[in-house]
């Protein structure tokens, strides 16, 4: 992985929002490994459970860390934590598929959040980056729109132009919330804004237990569900250690600037599948297609609307990640190992049956 190639002030705090989550727990880890005190606000400070594998980390690093009461709803909450940081990770959102209200539960979170953050941001001094996790989800809504980006490859010049509150809240709440974070940051001139837009994030967690939408998709791949087949649905992936290096060189390197695609491969779930099969095969992975018209046939009994699936499935998936390796110095590590290093985690975790002989 690439050095920081900067003189980094160590002694200044860096915050990151959503210290707890799968993405930001190995950038903790790093800045912690780096020696800094990281600044994490929090929803539940006192929730010793979710903080363990945090306070466990900062144990055995150079670094430490300090806990502060937050939350993305509330304005102004970010104020105490930000004070003298200079490097502000903003990654807090959430992210899920499954919301009874998709306003209240994923667009409020993610656009009033980024909002307060950024006010904060905006009143305290000592601030000169801010570190936005974006998405891919940002850049397209379905992959049917993959085919219309110039050249059928997803660059950062793309912008998702088709998801909205009813349709894809998450990938709209990701789009709203970086459209507002390039709003505030044209309109003042002391910290920049430096935005990463990571495809789907797998690997292990820093915490076994991480509650990520990204372990559900995996999971569901390995428990049987998809036995008969996979439906050919492409898709981008990243390791989430790749995503957490790209934040740091982000926060730290001075010359960088806009956003940066994220993904190292450009797969499909079958091809997900595949590379697990040499090590796991005793697991009821899919091995083949299924033909597009089966689960439109079967529309809503998949779990997604015949406008989804037709949208969807049957189109492959292809992003351009050079300015990543260009300009933040990324080395992605391959499909295979970012998947087995992930399968071991949640079979040694419990959460996926171990099926050794
Ligand atoms: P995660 O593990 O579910 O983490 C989400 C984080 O957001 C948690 O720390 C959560 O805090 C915090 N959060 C949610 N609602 C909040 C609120 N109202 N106030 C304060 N904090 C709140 O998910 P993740 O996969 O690490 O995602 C982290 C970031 O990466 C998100 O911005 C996501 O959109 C982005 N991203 C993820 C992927 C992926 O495949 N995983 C891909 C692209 C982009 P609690 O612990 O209190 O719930």
């Amino acid at each position: 992985m690439p050095e920081n190639d900067n003189n980094n002030d160590n002694n200044k705090p860096v915050l990151v929002t959503g210290a707890t989550g799968y993405v930001a727990g190995w950038i903790v880890k790093k800045l912690l490994e780096e020696g800094y005190t990281v600044h994490a606000p929090v929803r539940d400070p006192d929730n010793a459970d979710k903080l363990k594998h945090l306070n466990d980390m900062a144990a055995n690093a150079p670094g430490s860390i300090r806990y502060f009461k937050a939350d993305l709803l509330d304005p102004g909450s970010y104020d105490e934590a930000m004070a003298g940081c200079e490097i502000v990770l903003h990654t807090a959102s959430p992210f899920t598929t499954k919301v009874d209200d998709a306003q209240k539960e994923l667009i409020d979170p993610a656009l009033m959040g980024t909002q307060n953050v950024l006010d904060a941001a905006n009143r305290c001094e000592s601030v000169t980056r801010v570190v936005l996790t974006s998405s891919c989800a940002a850049i397209y809504g379905d992959n049917v729109d993959v085919t219309q980006a110039p050249g059928g490859i997803l660059t950062e010049d793309v912008w998702n132009t088709t998801s909205s509150v009813d349709y894809n809240p998450y990938y709209y709440s990701k789009t709203v919330a970086e459209k507002k974070a390039w709003d505030m940051a044209e309109a003042q001139n002391r910290w920049t804004l430096v935005v990463i837009n990571p495809s789907l994030v797998i690997g292990p967690g820093t915490n076994p237990h991480a509650t990520s939408e990204s372990f559900d998709i995996i999971k569901t791949l390995v428990s049987g569900e998809m036995k008969m087949g996979a439906p050919l649905v492409g898709m981008g992936t990243v390791d989430v250690r790749d995503v957490a290096e790209a934040h740091y060189q982000a926060a730290f390197k001075p010359q960088a600037s806009g956003r940066h695609i994220l993904s190292s491969s450009n797969t499909t779930l079958l091809e997900i599948s595949k590379v697990l099969q040499d090590k796991y095969s005793q697991y009821p992975l899919p091995k083949r297609q299924l033909p597009k018209w089966l689960p439109w046939m079967l529309g809503p009994l998949t779990g997604f609307s015949r406008k989804f699936i037709s949208r969807n499935f049957g189109y492959r998936w292809q992003a351009d990640n050079s300015k990543a390796k260009r300009e933040l110095g990324l080395k992605f590590r391959p499909l295979k190992q970012s998947m087995e290093d992930m399968m071991a985690q949640l079979i040694e975790s419990g959460q996926v049956k171990n099926r050794a002989a």
